[in-house]
């Protein structure tokens, strides 16, 4: 059983959901279809994944009720600014059949284009619209944070950031619990960049608990409070992550975890990345 928690929103988030990117278009029905038929109710798809039309298709031969569902995508730099953002979302919203997204988060702050606040502000106007009904951040820094909390009236619902065992993020989630942001987690098992099996502390508590390195990790997540969006193709293992729902980690399990920290991140610096 996943639970959901609540955002500053008023609305509930699925706290574990299935992960797409770099799942093809022409792969994503099946693998959509695949996790919703395995209990999976939350989507994360992004317009530069090129994959909502697939994911679209794989939600409506769910026969799933839209209110059952909750979706996720993505606005992407290229579309930033104050009007722009209004396109973006409604040719999302076609490609993947949906009159909204649960959820509509601004893919990165693109420090260099300057244009994340205007971003924020059309943001803001599409949730009034109910074309999203809440809206976040992804790969935000304290700085964006606070720009946004000066200069307008929402604050983020999510903040969509890099986590993982290596890559804790304990600062920027000090600040989300305080301003009442909730942390999502992408690349949650460390992108299959390093190996999960190979860390002896991830391994004994696989162990100790008779679950996979992977249903440990996601576990964690979980009872850090975070959402986490675990990417797979296969059926066996999007049914794995799922069972991360039954497990349970003891507190002296969590501190292990908590250990892991390295500061090592994977993807780019978002106040650095030049896209
Ligand atoms: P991930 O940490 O989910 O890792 C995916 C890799 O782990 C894949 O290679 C997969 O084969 C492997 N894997 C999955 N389940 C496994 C299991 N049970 N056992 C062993 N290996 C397993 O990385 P990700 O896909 O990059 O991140 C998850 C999701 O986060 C993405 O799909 C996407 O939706 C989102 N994301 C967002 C951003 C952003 O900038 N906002 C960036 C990257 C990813």
């Amino acid at each position: 059983m996943i639970s959901s928690l609540p955002m500053n929103s008023g609305h509930e988030i699925p706290q574990l959901g299935l992960g797409t990117y770099l799942i093809p278009d022409d792969d994503a029905e099946r693998v959509v279809a695949d996790a919703i038929e395995l209990g999976y109710r939350h989507i994360d798809t992004a317009a530069i994944y090129e994959n909502e039309e697939g994911v679209g298709k794989g939600i409506a031969s769910s026969g799933l009720s839209r209110d059952d569902l909750f979706v996720t995508t993505k606005l992407w730099n290229t579309e930033q600014g104050r009007t722009e953002p209004r396109d973006a979302l409604r040719r999302s919203l076609d490609k993947l059949g949906l009159d909204r997204v649960d959820l509509y988060l601004i893919h990165w702050p693109s420090p260099m284009r300057d244009r994340y606040l205007d971003s924020w502000l059309a943001l803001e106007e599409l949730r009034d619209e109910g074309l999203a009904t809440s809206i976040g951040v992804s790969n935000f820094q304290p700085e964006h944070l606070d720009r946004l909390a000066a200069e307008s009236a929402t604050i983020p619902a999510v903040n969509q950031v890099e986590l993982h065992p290596y890559f804790q993020q304990g600062v920027l989630r000090d600040r989300h619990a305080q301003a009442g942001i909730l942390t999502e987690s992408w690349g949650p098992l460390g992108q299959g960049k390093y190996s999960l099996a190979d860390i002896p502390e991830i391994q004994q508590i696989a162990d100790e608990t008779g679950a996979t390195v992977a249903q440990v990790v996601l576990r964690w997540h979980i009872q850090e409070g975070l959402i986490v969006i675990p990417k797979s193709v296969s059926t066996d293992r999007l049914r794995e992550n799922l069972a991360a729902g039954e497990l349970e980690l003891s507190a002296d399990q969590m501190e292990l975890m908590r250990g892991l920290e390295r500061g090592q991140r994977l993807g780019p610096d978002p106040s650095e990345a030049t896209f």
